[in-house]
């Protein structure tokens, strides 16, 4: 089975890909990720994850798009909201990655959003299941979030830029302002 799995950054990628590989999978990386602010943080998380797709010879599917002004176009009625703003976001990308999916003939899709405990693994697999029903193709659920930190050491010991907070401006604001 074919697997397009949505991806967000290079770290999360070498726990998820890695996990998905070690089990035999057959996938390819897509990227999409309007909710990454500012500017230069999007560009920074892009062209690691341009270099962790090359050093694995893993096919990268591009959407690159900065997509501050659509996001908070998206997420403005919730702005309050954090759990409704992240229900938007996960959505937003998600749905790109079924539809860029079925497009392209993969059998499945799957995001390494899954991999990571910070993120809402029940609700990322609410929407999962909700949209591959709605593209015909099915939706792939791993959960190696007990290999998360040791992953993350992996990529920072092989030199991949690590984030310090999960993207929008809003968590950016989270994350440092307390
Ligand atoms: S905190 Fe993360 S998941 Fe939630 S809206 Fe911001 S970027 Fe998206």
């Amino acid at each position: 089975m074919k697997i397009l799995v949505h991806t967000c950054c290079a770290p999360c990628a070498n726990v998820y890909i890695g996990g998905l590989k070690s089990e035999g999978a057959n996938c390819d990386l897509y990227w999409y990720n309007p909710n990454i602010h500012p500017f230069t943080e999007y560009r920074d998380r892009r062209d690691s994850l341009v270099k962790f797709a090359a050093n694995r010879e893993i096919e990268l599917v591009m959407e690159d798009y900065y997509g501050l002004k659509g996001f908070i176009a998206a997420t403005f009625e919730h702005l309050h909201k954090p759990g409704q703003r992240c229900r938007v976001c996960y959505g937003m990308r998600m749905a790109a990655a079924a539809r860029e999916a079925k497009n392209r003939g993969y059998e499945a899709f799957s995001s390494t959003l899954l991999v990571s405990p910070y993120q809402d693994f029940e609700m990322l697999c609410e929407q999962g299941e909700a949209l591959a029903e709605k593209n015909g193709i099915k939706f792939v659920v791993r959960d190696f979030r007990e290999n998360f930190r040791k992953g993350l050491n992996e990529a920072r010991a092989q030199g991949y830029y690590m984030q310090k907070y999960c993207g929008c401006v809003f968590s950016e604001e989270e994350r440092y302002d307390n």
